[in-house]
């Protein structure tokens, strides 16, 4: 017999975690799914300073580390697997891990977004040390530097003129001379005397030191011409991608696969919540994230208690 859980929580980012303090705390038993790489994005990022309660700032992996000590104190039960496939067509709801059959009551839904990476030459290696893609997160190590922003759209335009305010350069650096950013974003970043926005141009390839970003090697797609742009730091903005390939639909998203609330934090099929990134095209704070994931497991909880 498969044991029924009350919940279970799919995704462990600052959403997953915090879905699973407050799931512990009101007594649901919950079980995590934490994905082989537990934590989310915030395990690429060095410090974070703009989480409250954390006057010194503190580590990303540092930080996903207490936040799920603190809910395993409180019975969470965490499993650092990945959710193949999930049916939930009826209830109980069904989630497969590794071939193996887990049913539960209610499902939170934390798997979060990647930010999508350029993938050229030398970029791992240069993750979360001097290569973001997030300029809130990591803007203020690059003080006096110059920095390069890829991409040509809103998140690229907003990006750039964050960094304005530590960085002495920003360069943007996009493939074609026409943008998807809105226009009142591409002017202020144009109109921006620290800001040089360059066209038609291509990172493909980065350059380090044993101390760092030291530049990239940049091409222009239309004759293949190439030249180095010395830079300290690079954020890359060129969109994010929601994780929600696992749900095969089952659940309503947008055109870009990010899930839709319907009430509160409950998304079209009753039972099912969603918290965090993976609904989120606006804030992708780790601190809305959190908010989000207490907001789902006391709708999760009150929604079972409705069942009864
Ligand atoms: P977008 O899809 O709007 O823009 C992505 C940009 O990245 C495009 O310029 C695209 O180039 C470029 N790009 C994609 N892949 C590559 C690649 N492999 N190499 C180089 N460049 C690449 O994504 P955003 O994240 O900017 O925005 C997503 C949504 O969020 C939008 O709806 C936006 O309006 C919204 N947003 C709103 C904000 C606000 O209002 N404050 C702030 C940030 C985002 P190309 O044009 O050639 O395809």
């Amino acid at each position: 017999m498969t044991t029924t859980h009350s919940v279970i929580i799919i995704g462990s980012g600052p959403a997953g975690y915090t879905a699973g303090l407050y799931a512990a705390r009101a007594m649901m038993e919950p079980l995590m799914f934490a994905g082989y790489m537990s934590g989310g994005q915030l395990m690429l990022t060095s410090d974070i300073e703009n989480f409250p309660g954390y006057p010194q700032g503190i580590g990303g992996p540092e930080m996903m580390l207490e936040l799920r000590t603190q809910a395993e104190r409180f019975g969470l039960k965490v499993q650092d697997k990945n959710v193949e496939k999930v049916d939930l067509g009826s209830r109980p709801f069904k989630v497969w891990v590794e071939g193996q059959e887990f049913n539960a009551e209610s499902i939170i839904i934390c798997t979060g977004a990647e930010a999508t990476w350029l993938g050229v030459e030398g970029e791992e290696e240069q993750k979360g040390r001097g290569i973001s893609t997030c300029a809130t997160c990591d803007g203020a190590f690059f003080k006096n530097e110059e920095v390069i922003v890829i991409g040509g759209g809103d998140s690229a335009m907003e990006e750039a003129t964050f960094l304005t305010r530590f960085a002495e350069k920003v360069t943007i650096i996009h493939r074609r001379d026409v943008f998807k950013a809105s226009k009142v974003m591409l002017e202020r970043a144009k109109a921006h005397p620290k800001i040089e926005i360059k066209t038609h141009r291509q990172v493909t390839k980065w350059l380090s030191d044993e101390k760092g970003l030291t530049g990239a090697l940049i091409e222009d797609p239309r004759d293949g011409s190439t030249e180095e742009i010395a830079c300290t730091g690079a954020f890359i903005a060129i969109g994010h991608k929601p994780i929600t390939e696992f749900l095969a639909g089952q659940v309503v998203t947008d055109s870009e696969g990010y899930i839709l609330h319907e009430e509160h934090t409950m998304t079209s099929v009753p039972g099912v919540f969603a918290a965090g990134d993976v609904v989120d095209t606006r804030y992708r704070q780790a601190i809305t994230a959190a908010g989000m994931g207490c907001q789902a497991a006391i709708d999760a909880e009150r929604w079972l208690e409705s069942q009864h």
